[in-house]
């Protein structure tokens, strides 16, 4: 199972979404499954609009480093400008996991770091697999133990 979770927070947020979903399909991965659109305040204390967030589950025959080139080209084309960590951007894309595997280098940590301890993610997570273990922990136990806010922003992109 590979899942991608994608975050934007600049105007055309919806946009940006969907123009990303349109390259990842043009670029050998085939989207098997696609969580609603959350919507979350702006975390990390530089970013300044609220994020919009989503998971894909996709099926490709990419490796997992030749899927990091891809979805950090299809950021670039999306122009997203490299300027401060957890800053604003007009696109993110993370790869969550990749088939059970586990890869801990300078270029690629799966599964994603992050995973438990951002609603942003569980909650698609728990939305497209119900109870689900990532890295051996549960997505839903997980999230119940977050309070920070989240909404369904849209159902269907
Ligand atoms: P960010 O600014 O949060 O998008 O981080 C981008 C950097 O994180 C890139 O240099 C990637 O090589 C690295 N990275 C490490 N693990 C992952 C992952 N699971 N998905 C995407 N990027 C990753």
């Amino acid at each position: 199972m590979i899942i991608l979770a994608l975050g934007t927070n600049i105007e055309p947020r919806e946009q940006y979404l969907k123009e990303a979903l349109k390259k990842i399909e043009a670029n050998n991965l085939k989207i098997k499954l696609q969580s609603s659109v959350y919507e979350t305040p702006a975390w990390g204390g530089v970013a300044n609009q609220d994020f919009l967030n989503m998971c894909i589950e996709v099926k490709t025959s990419l490796g997992a480093y030749e899927l990091l080139d891809t979805i950090q080209k299809i950021e670039l084309e999306l122009g997203r400008v490299r300027k401060e960590h957890w800053g604003n951007r007009t696109i993110d894309i993370d790869i969550i996991a990749f088939n059970n595997l586990i890869f801990n280098d300078d270029r690629l940590v799966v599964p994603h770091k992050y995973i438990h301890e951002r609603n942003f993610v569980l909650a698609p997570l728990a939305e497209m697999y119900g109870n689900i273990k990532i890295a051996g922990k549960n997505i839903k136990e997980s999230l119940e133990k977050i309070t920070e806010p989240i909404s369904v922003y849209k159902e269907k992109l």
